[in-house]
């Protein structure tokens, strides 16, 4: 099924590999936008143009960038998948635009005393006008059909992109989401903090929460940093009534490693309501109600 300006719908008409490495679509930069403040890490929004393309995809979906050039031994960059940041319908609603949130990779290097700067991102932060190379991939992380699901959203840094699709989706242009959303967003500072402003507007819907945890800023009781599974452990009655409804997605996305520490505050409360967590999991992910995709 389609929507009414032709989108697939979320009924597992997934597009997928529309294009290839071997068989690119090109697209153009419409916009390229900072969404930091000068002297923090550089977190850019990137608008692509999708016209003339057959591209089409869902909130929860990858795209492939292949960056120009060759690699260290010669060879032709591979491409690097980055989350739609945007819903199907584009964030001008024309359903013919796209973007994507990239964070510009410079690591200084120990044994040169260099920088280590990533190809992808510096390349596509460094977009001013011109043509990508797009590949769709990625289908497990999906919204679920039904407005009534609730969503548990789990998210660190640029790990946000696909939230940002989903709730674009759900509550500017779906008709009516009655589910519970809860959205928990670790960034190290409140002026780094991506999309603050849209993430707050949705608390106008009834069901909706969102709960920031301020790393670089705020500390645990014991002086750890704070990060998002501190934050869901606070509020752990509430996640783990919601979690156990059959109606329930739990979505994790962002920094690698964060996933182990959610489940061990999950597996925590599962111990204390006497249940294994490691087999309540694999339930969950047989079920489609786990998701995972960290880097
Ligand atoms: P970042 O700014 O380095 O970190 C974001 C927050 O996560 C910080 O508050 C950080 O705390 C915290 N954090 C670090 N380790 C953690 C852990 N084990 N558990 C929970 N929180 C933790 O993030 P980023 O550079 O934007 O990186 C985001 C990741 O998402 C990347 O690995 C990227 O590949 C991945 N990702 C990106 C996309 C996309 O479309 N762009 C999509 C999916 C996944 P401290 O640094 O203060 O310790």
């Amino acid at each position: 099924m389609a929507d009414a300006l032709g989108r697939p719908g979320s009924d597992g008409a997934v597009p997928l590999n529309l294009y290839r490495v071997s068989r690119p679509g090109m697209s153009r930069v419409i916009g390229n936008e900072r969404l930091t403040p000068e002297g923090y890490e550089d977190v850019r929004h990137v608008t692509l143009d999708l016209s003339g393309l057959k591209y089409r995809y869902l909130e929860g979906q990858s795209i492939g960038v292949l960056p120009p050039g060759v690699d260290e031994n010669g060879r032709p960059q591979k491409l690097r998948l980055y989350s739609f940041a945007s819903s199907r319908m584009g964030d001008d609603g024309s359903g013919r635009t796209t973007s994507l949130c990239v964070k510009r990779v410079v690591l200084p290097e120990a044994e040169t005393g260099g920088v280590f700067r990533g190809v992808a991102s510096n390349f596509l932060c460094d977009l001013r006008l011109g043509e990508t190379v797009l590949i769709p991939a990625g289908r497990t992380f999906l919204l679920p059909d039904d407005p009534a699901s609730n969503l548990i959203l789990m998210a660190t840094g640029t790990g946000i992109a696909p939230f940002r699709a989903f709730l674009r989706r759900i509550y500017g242009e779906l008709p009516g989401w009655t589910g519970q959303v809860r959205l928990y967003f670790g960034v190290r500072t409140r002026a780094e903090c991506l999309y603050r402003h849209e993430l707050e507007s949705y608390r106008a819907w009834p069901g909706y929460d969102v709960v920031y945890a301020h790393s670089r800023e705020e500390r645990t009781e014991s002086g750890e940093r704070v990060y998002v599974h501190h934050r869901m452990a606070e509020r752990m009655d509430e996640a783990w009534s919601l979690l156990n409804q059959s109606t329930t997605y739990l979505y994790i996305c962002g920094i690698k490693g964060m996933e182990d520490r959610i489940d061990g505050v999950l597996a925590e409360k599962a111990r204390a309501e006497g249940r294994d967590w490691d087999l309540l999991r694999e339930d969950w992910i047989d079920a489609g109600r786990y998701h995972c995709e960290t880097y």
